[in-house]
């Protein structure tokens, strides 16, 4: 249901068509064999390193600081997350923020109690006048320290965000495709079609993380709709597990289990082992137990 003052939002219904309509025309041209190995490829890894650059990036680092790195980390973060586009470094973490604090309430910007395709697509189509926020509030922590690596680059990306969109989403696979002279096959395979794949893999994290589904439980605490789901982790590189990350926002990890499906925390803890990242936060095994026992105790 959309609200009255709700109005659409031109620019990122039209981003949103034109998206959709080339990359399934991208789809529909791969699996007619009408590209090469090397574009197939290429559109899986610019997926890989979006959703990554999305999970690691902004979420888990920019976000939540639930690890610590250094300046070259931090921009190679920056970039990958330009590639989902999902707007800015600020932009995005001050949504994110917003969602944790005011979750399944009218302040919440992906509210799932306003039904999965609201949380999944439809906030982003239409414009609140009441959400939007020119402050950024959430974001302050990027912006600490003016003359820190990390604040000036948050700043860059958000000034230059649409140029360094169109060089990374569309001109890198542009040149890297034609290096086997597939130019239009790198724009829309490994631009359209990827980025498609990103959007709806992220957007899963908004709506299908906090729907209850087949496979889907709430194991650490039942004060929101959020849901730990192998299911919703596949598509999100490790995020499906959002009832743990709900509870326990601060840790790099969101399926704490050995065998959760995170990939997301496999490669932040890899690169510890690399001293590129460090200080990674993890709730101690107690207290992740005693949320379990307090949830299970109040399901009765
Ligand atoms: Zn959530
Ligand atoms: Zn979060």
């Amino acid at each position: 249901m959309i609200k009255r003052k709700e109005r659409i939002d031109l620019p990122n219904a039209l981003l949103m068509l034109v998206i959709h309509v080339l990359g399934f025309y991208g789809f529909y041209k791969a699996f007619t064999g009408a590209y090469q190995r090397e574009t197939i490829i290429l559109g899986v890894v610019m997926y890989c390193v979006s959703g990554l650059g999305v999970t690691i990036g902004y979420h888990r680092y920019f976000t939540h600081r639930s690890f610590k790195c250094g300046e070259v980390l931090q921009t190679v973060l920056a970039i990958c997350g330009t590639i989902a586009i999902e707007n800015s470094i600020k932009s995005w973490v001050s949504d994110h923020v917003m969602h944790h604090a005011k979750v399944d309430t009218a302040k919440d910007p992906y509210n799932a109690t306003r039904g999965f395709w609201w949380s999944h697509i439809g906030w982003i189509l239409f414009k609140d006048p009441d959400r939007e926020d020119p402050m950024y509030s959430g974001a302050e922590h990027l912006m600490d320290n003016p003359a820190s690596w990390i604040a000036r680059l948050v700043e860059f990306q958000h000034k230059f965000y649409y140029p360094l969109v169109g060089f990374f989403v569309w001109g890198v696979p542009m040149l890297i495709a034609s290096l086997w002279g597939d130019i239009w096959g790198g724009a829309i395979f490994a631009g359209f079609s990827a980025r498609l794949m990103t959007w709806h893999g992220t957007f899963c994290i908004n709506s299908l993380a906090h729907w209850k589904h087949w496979g889907s439980s709430q194991p650490y605490s039942r004060a929101n709709t959020a849901q730990d789901s192998l299911f919703a982790s596949l598509p999100t590189f490790g995020e499906g597990y959002h009832n743990y990350h709900h509870t326990f926002p601060r840790d790099y990890r969101n399926g704490p289990l050995w065998y959760n499906f995170d990939p997301s925390k496999w490669i932040i803890y890899w690169l510890s082992l690399a001293s590129l990242s460090w200080d990674l936060i993890r709730v101690p095994r107690e207290k992740i137990e005693a949320a379990r026992i307090a949830t299970l105790a109040e399901a009765g």
